[in-house]
């Protein structure tokens, strides 16, 4: 093995494997370290997204949603099915396939664009020197690298009143691997994870209730959006309790008992298992020597600036190790720009246009701005809403829940922020994004031909609703 490089990653998720892929591409000698054991107990690329995030949890929700409308509605259909019956060893059979094949498809990637994988753990010292302790127990090597890339992404956070013991008290990666379903799932946390996980539980027949500790459900969601999707999920069966703060936990052989308080006072609940879904933090452990040299900001996120370059000269970091949304899509784009820069090629992620998603039914997606940020900036602003019960596709499939908002500026009709509840959410919300990135105003978007039937006219209805020109609802004009 070479001791020298011209880029070392360390990590080797959905920031690390881009970045690595692409220097290669750009002509660079790339090295990247990655340290993760798989189920089955292989060394595995992919990082979080591809083992166990972005990647299980969505092979489950759709499996999950399957099994969901065989159940329940597609005798709406007039599609009567006898006795159907869940298999959960091969769901999850299934979802384990998916990942060995995506992760697999990485480790072939990286040979075909000659990135070299150490297979290990990866220290960043002084001087642009890594420390490399091979997996297989070998001796320990010193690389020397022009530039060091750190994408060791991040971990899920613990909390003392729930300690995780991956048997009945689970996190997100326990939670993808239950042997049954629970009869009563207790989930800690009305985020990304517990919204999701909660659901694929849910639909197989667990009884779920969520446990939040604020007042407000998705508080980084346009409030209008976050109602309607609460009203949805709440519909399909999540028991949502807002406020309500877990004080402790207790497991017997087969069951956890759990104390929470709210403003009615302290209760108790008794579950079969538990899901802890309380946030993630940055990974550090381990990955900087004392003397490397790269600083932490207040919440212990490596400090980068916005071209995602530490404090060291030749030290970048990306993706969860550092500020912005935890998403693998912001990493990946991060360490598209990371190789760019050691390139010297002019370069720059457009931080206010990442989309955001949250895979239930319906989906929950946005970009750019909410009306209450909008306001609170105190800029002129109008919006359009248009719910997708006036769509004949949504009809047609049996998906009239939820509605399109864009939000826009009141003196320059640019589109400030567009925000979804409804069916293909995540795929509609793009529209936004690619609308957002060119600087679109909202006459664009309506002076556009959209096909018919599609689920895309709300999008286009939307943008007529907000000058009062949607076709299909009765618009009643603002007072002024
Ligand atoms: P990671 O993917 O965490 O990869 C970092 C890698 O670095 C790890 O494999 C780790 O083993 C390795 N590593 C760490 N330290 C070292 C070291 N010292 N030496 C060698 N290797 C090291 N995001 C989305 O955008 N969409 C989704 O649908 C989505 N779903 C999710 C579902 C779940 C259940 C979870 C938990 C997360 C989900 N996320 C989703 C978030 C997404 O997984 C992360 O934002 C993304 O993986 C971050 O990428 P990364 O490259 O920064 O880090
Ligand atoms: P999150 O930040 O989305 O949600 C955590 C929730 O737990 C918050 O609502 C918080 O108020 C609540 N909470 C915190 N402490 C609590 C306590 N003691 N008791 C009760 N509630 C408590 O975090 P997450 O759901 O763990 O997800 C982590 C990250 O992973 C997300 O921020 C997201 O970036 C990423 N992710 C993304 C996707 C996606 O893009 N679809 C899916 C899963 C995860």
């Amino acid at each position: 093995m070479s001791d020298k490089f011209d880029v070392v990653v360390i990590g080797g998720g959905p920031g690390g494997y881009v970045t690595a892929i692409r220097c290669a591409q750009l002509g660079l000698n790339t090295a990247c370290i990655e340290k993760r054991i798989n189920k089955q107990d292989e060394p595995a690329l992919g990082g979080t997204c591809l083992n166990v995030g972005c990647i299980p949890s969505k092979a489950l929700l759709d499996s999950s949603w399957k099994y969901h409308e065989t159940e329940s509605s597609l005798a709406d259909h007039g599609i009567k099915i006898k006795g159907s019956d869940l298999d959960l060893g091969t769901m999850l059979q299934r979802k384990d396939t998916i990942v060995k094949n995506l992760t697999g498809g990485i480790a072939q990637l990286f040979k075909a664009n000659k990135v070299t994988w150490l297979q290990g753990t990866g220290q960043l010292k002084a001087g642009k020197q890594v420390e490399f302790q091979p997996l297989d127990g070998g001796e320990t090597q010193t690389i020397q690298a022009e530039h060091v890339v750190l994408a060791a992404g991040s971990v899920p956070v613990d909390i003392p009143v729930a300690p995780v013991d991956q048997n009945l008290i689970v996190d997100s990666t326990g939670a993808l691997e239950f042997d049954k379903v629970p009869k009563r799932l207790g989930v800690i946390g009305a985020g990304v994870i517990g919204l999701e996980l909660g659901s694929v539980w849910n639909r197989l027949g667990s009884e779920v209730v969520v446990l939040e500790a604020v007042d407000a459900f998705l508080p980084m969601v346009d409030k209008q959006i976050a109602k309607d999707a609460q009203k949805q999920l709440e519909k399909q069966g999540l028991d949502i309790r807002l406020g309500a703060r877990v004080t402790g936990s207790e497991t017997t052989k087969t069951k956890v008992k759990v104390t929470y308080s709210d403003k009615d006072g302290e209760h108790t609940e008794s579950f079969d298992k538990l899901i802890v879904a309380v946030g993630r933090r940055p990974y550090t452990e381990g990955l900087l020597s004392q003397d490397a040299g790269v600083s932490l900001d207040e919440r212990n996120f490596i400090y980068v600036d916005s071209q995602c370059r530490t404090d060291v000269p030749g030290v970048y970091a990306i993706g969860d190790l550092v500020r912005g949304p935890a998403l693998a899509h912001k990493a990946i784009e991060e360490g598209v720009m990371v190789a760019e820069v050691i390139m010297d090629e002019h370069t720059q992620v457009n931080y206010d246009v990442i989309p955001g998603v949250i895979y239930t039914h319906p989906e929950v997606a946005w970009v750019g701005k909410t009306e209450e940020e909008v306001k609170e900036s105190g800029d002129a602003y109008k919006t359009g809403v248009v719910p997708f019960a006036a769509n004949g596709r949504a009809m047609a499939a049996g998906e009239t829940g939820g509605m399109v908002k864009f939000v826009a500026d009141e003196k320059t009709d640019r589109i400030l922020g567009m925000h979804i509840v409804g069916p293909q959410a995540s795929e509609l919300i793009h529209q936004g994004v690619v609308a957002m990135e060119f600087g679109a105003t909202a006459e664009d978007l309506q002076m556009m031909v959209f096909g018919h039937p599609s689920l895309s006219e709300t999008v286009h209805e939307a943008a007529l609703a907000v000058d009062y020109k949607a076709i299909h609802v009765a618009q009643r004009r603002r007072k002024k």
